[in-house]
């Protein structure tokens, strides 16, 4: 069974639109995989709008069907399209949701628990929303999953790892048929998240991984805000004898033709580097 897969968005942190962000796009995370008939959703930033609409032209509206959404974290950037995902207003789709509960501080400083239907719930509160999730008709089933998770979904094996980032992120890996996808987005490379994710993605197709600064930037002043460089993503693949290297959640200062420039500054390095514009799809 082979695995397609389409990046509906890159960008990290916020959406962006104009000339200068024509050609790598401007949505907000959101990969799709499909397998047979398993489809998995990774987050779901501003480019889920689009993957909803494809799916709309699909057969999924009459025959209606399940998919599986796996969340890496829930900084707005990765949740914040999931409200304009129409297929999850029919009811003939069953969402299974995956995401960390995370503990974290409240406003009044005692410990709060934040499971993701309470995020993705308390995203569309009427404070902020008028649609609440439950006019969302589909019939969704939330599970809980940790860095240590393992498990399989419709022939397709998924494992997690835990990525450095605030509050921290999950790493997802898809193996399937002895074909592998590393989906790695928000991380701040050290020695031990470089040497951690080298073993996660061993021997893996494609790593796609948090390439938001160039090195320059990074030590000039962007040390500890939770991404990482494509000398890192490189130092990963060759560690890990990763084939491939897909740059993803471009800087919104980023404009197309600096990441032109620093997809080439990558070749150089690896030649099978490539800095990855919305909508680009391939098959494993
Ligand atoms: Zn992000
Ligand atoms: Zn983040």
């Amino acid at each position: 069974m082979s695995v397609k897969i389409k990046y509906y968005g890159v960008r990290g942190s916020l959406p962006v639109s104009g000339a200068d962000y024509s050609m790598f796009g401007g949505n907000t995370t959101c990969c799709y995989l499909e397998a047979g008939d398993t489809r998995i959703v990774v987050d779901a930033g501003t480019g889920i709008r689009i993957l909803g609409l494809d799916l709309m032209k699909s057969d999924l509206p009459k025959t209606g069907g399940r998919m599986h959404m796996l969340f890496t974290h829930s900084h707005w950037d990765h949740i914040q399209g999931f409200p304009f995902f129409i297929p999850a207003f029919l009811p003939n789709v069953e969402l299974q949701v995956y995401g960390e509960t995370k503990k974290v501080p409240g406003l009044d400083g005692n410990d709060e628990t934040w499971d993701i239907e309470r995020i993705l719930k308390m995203q569309q509160h009427f404070i902020y929303f008028p649609v609440g999730t439950k006019y969302m008709s589909s019939n969704k089933t939330y599970h809980d999953i940790t860095p240590e998770s393992r498990f399989d979904l419709g022939g397709v094996h998924v494992s997690c790892c835990a990525l450095h980032h605030p509050n921290s992120t999950l790493a997802f890996r898809f193996d399937c048929d002895g074909k592998s996808f590393v989906f790695s987005t928000d991380v701040e490379h050290n020695d031990d998240m470089i040497e951690r994710l080298a073993k996660f993605a061993a021997g893996a197709d494609v790593l796609a991984y948090d390439c938001q600064y160039t090195t320059a930037e990074y030590t000039a002043g962007k040390i500890g805000w939770g991404h990482s460089t494509y000398e890192s993503g490189i130092q990963i693949c060759k560690k890990g004898a990763v084939k491939n290297l897909h740059m993803i959640h471009h800087d919104p200062l980023h404009h197309d033709k600096t990441l032109l420039q620093i997809e080439n500054d990558a070749q150089k390095l690896f030649a099978t580097a490539k800095m990855i514009p919305e909508g680009f799809e391939f098959s494993l």
